[in-house]
């Protein structure tokens, strides 16, 4: 008998399902498809925090975020003897020349807002760290906060650490019993919209893909809008596109080529790296734009946790923690903004 079901093994499913079980709950994990089938099974695995300026509540939880993954992902690895590819390797980000005072005054307030625990420093190109960039004002933005993972490797060290612990992670269409947490991603924002008989958010696509370049060491870098992550296998994730209308939310098509041209517009050391392959999901994104959580109204036992949308690594750590408190002993620190409540 578990105290606790968890629907769903994405990133929200499994990280709270490890807090649970780490606080010594016995956790069961129903996934309908497998671990990571979802949004969370992809390429890209960026963790990068929001410009430090215009501070708010989500702006400074998802501070404490990053800067708690490293002893997360430190600690699954431990446990579960498998790696996520986790790495504070910061991120490189070139300047347009009409950008350098703001990323001047960003520095500034970094400085006071992060506390000291990393830096956003502006940096001539050609002192920039790893691959390098093109950037038309000859500076860039160098943040020592970003970090990265490698998504697929995240999700099977969370399922190996579970396993460790006794959780059992089972796939198939088994009906929960007990208390319920559906962190189901996009298909639950629409379960739940369907239940409340209201718009509570939807799924957003979106196309990636990987190219062959062995760089582990070097920090990501984010230029007009795009990401281009290094990671340990030997290979450089480049995403994303952003799709609300679609019809297959796993299918890829010419977008990719677009992304891949872009990247290699931006860092020429792409030029050369052969494509090794191209994925696609469906992030959930709630109407607010924030992460979900909290209980489902009206279903007693039930609680919703969702709306990870495109930094659903970087913050589901710290939400687990946060959900396990309501979850398992009935404490309420639900950030301002992210509590579900009835429409
Ligand atoms: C192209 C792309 C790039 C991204 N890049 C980044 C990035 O760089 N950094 C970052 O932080 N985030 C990124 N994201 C966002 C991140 O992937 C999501 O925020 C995160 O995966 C959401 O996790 P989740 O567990 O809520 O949802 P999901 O991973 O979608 O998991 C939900 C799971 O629930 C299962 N399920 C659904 N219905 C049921 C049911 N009734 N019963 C049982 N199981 C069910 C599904 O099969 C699925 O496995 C990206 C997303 C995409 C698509």
């Amino acid at each position: 008998m578990a105290d606790l079901t968890i629907m769903g093994a994405g990133i929200f499913g499994l990280a709270l399902a490890y807090s649970c079980a780490q606080r010594g709950a016995r956790v069961r994990v129903i996934e309908k498809r497998a671990p990571g089938a979802g949004s969370s099974g992809g390429l890209v695995g960026a963790l990068a925090p929001h410009v430090p300026e215009n501070w708010n509540t989500k702006k400074a939880f998802q501070f404490e975020a990053l800067r708690m993954a490293g002893g997360f992902w430190a600690e699954v690895a431990a446990v579960s003897g498998r790696d996520p590819g986790y790495a504070r390797l910061g991120r490189v980000q070139p300047l347009a020349s009409d950008k350098l005072d703001l990323a001047h005054s960003r520095a500034a307030q970094a400085r006071d807002l992060w506390q000291g625990f990393a830096e956003w420093r502006v940096l001539p190109v050609t002192e920039a760290p790893g691959l390098p960039l093109d950037a038309p004002s000859g500076w860039v933005v160098h943040d020592t906060l970003s970090a990265r993972l490698q998504p697929r490797k995240a999700g099977a060290a969370l399922v190996g650490a579970l396993q460790h612990l006794g959780a059992s992670v089972e796939t198939g269409d088994t009906a929960p019993d007990g208390v319920v947490v559906w962190a189901t991603g996009y298909e639950g924002l629409q379960d739940l919209s369907r239940d409340l008989g209201a718009d509570l958010g939807a799924g957003v696509k979106g196309q990636s893909v990987a190219l062959a370049l062995s760089c582990p060491d070097a920090p990501q870098i984010f230029a007009d809008g795009l990401h281009i992550v290094p990671h340990t296998d030997g290979t450089v994730a480049i995403g994303s596109t952003s799709e609300r209308a679609f019809d297959d939310p796993s299918g890829t098509d010419a977008a990719c080529d677009a992304l891949v041209a872009q990247a290699r517009r931006i860092c020429p050391a792409l030029c050369d790296a052969s494509e090794v392959s191209r994925w696609a999901g469906v992030r959930p994104r709630a109407k607010s734009r924030a992460p979900l959580m909290g209980a489902w109204p009206g279903r007693a036992g039930h609680f919703v946790f969702n709306g990870g949308f495109k930094i659903g690594f970087a913050m589901a750590p710290a939400l687990a923690a946060i959900m396990a408190d309501l979850v398992l002993d009935g404490r309420d620190a639900i950030p301002e903004g992210f509590r579900l409540t009835t429409p």
